[in-house]
């Protein structure tokens, strides 16, 4: 390690950079930034689970059966682009990047998720984009700091209390969902979440930020400020 900034970092570095927290926390906008301001490539592996959820809404099958759950979401060829600056993600060859926002979709999230032979699928996915992109990439999520990337090079667990965390959802999604419905996507949502994944408390080696008092720049400032350098 030195104090050599990040900006001087060669572009052959490796800077993986993980970030876990609950919905709401701001975590894609924050990761966005923080990969943006670092020439980095991004990764939402939600935008994956979500569009595993789509697969599955549309096959009929029902969350018990587990095992067809997961052979259906292996057999799915799900594609996320990794631009920062234009979030994308397709199923079998359709674009389903306003899709997966879909209520009806955040509603069904958990049910995917929570299927282990499913996690372990798109967890392999997420490591070979992450060796794809030579890890120089923000990769963001529920279990990357612990499961899928508990090598990285700067690891952080991005909070915020509940009442901000449901006031930014329902900003989101412009009015659109009442505050019951919005408080079943985050806070149920979370402690369905938190059942296959330690999100709530940072393990060893994390570090923590809290964005409740502060704003998407001060956020992305106060990470970036946090990386690494090598000599
Ligand atoms: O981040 P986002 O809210 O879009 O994630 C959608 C859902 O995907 C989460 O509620 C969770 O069920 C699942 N997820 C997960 N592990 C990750 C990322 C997302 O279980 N690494």
């Amino acid at each position: 390690m030195s104090a050599r900034p990040a900006s001087l970092l060669s572009v052959t570095d490796s800077l993986l950079i993980a970030i876990d927290g609950p919905s709401g926390s701001g975590k894609s906008s924050t990761s966005r930034g923080v990969a943006q301001r670092l020439g980095l490539a991004y990764l939402d592996t939600g935008s994956l689970y979500r569009a595993a959820a789509i697969a599955f809404l549309e096959s009929g099958l029902e969350a018990s059966q587990a095992d067809e759950v997961a052979k259906l979401v292996r057999g799915a060829r799900i594609v996320p682009g990794t631009d920062p600056t234009n979030p994308s993600i397709s199923l079998d060859g359709r674009d389903v990047t306003d899709e997966i926002r879909e209520p009806r979709v955040s509603a069904k999230v958990s049910a995917i998720a929570t299927n282990l032979a499913v996690r372990e699928a798109l967890t392999r996915q997420f490591r070979q984009i992450i060796a794809d992109h030579d890890r120089r990439i923000v990769v963001e999520g529920r279990d990357i700091t612990t499961v899928v990337a508990p090598d990285a090079d700067l690891r952080i667990l991005l909070v915020a209390d509940p009442a901000a965390r449901i006031a930014r959802r329902q900003a989101e999604l412009g009015g659109a969902v009442d505050t019951a419905q919005v408080t079943d996507q985050v806070v149920r949502r979370d402690r369905d979440d938190a059942t296959v994944s330690q999100f709530e408390e940072p393990a060893e080696g994390v570090e923590l930020v809290d964005s409740t008092f502060l704003n998407l720049d001060e956020v992305i400032d106060k990470i970036c400020g946090m990386v690494p350098t090598h000599d």
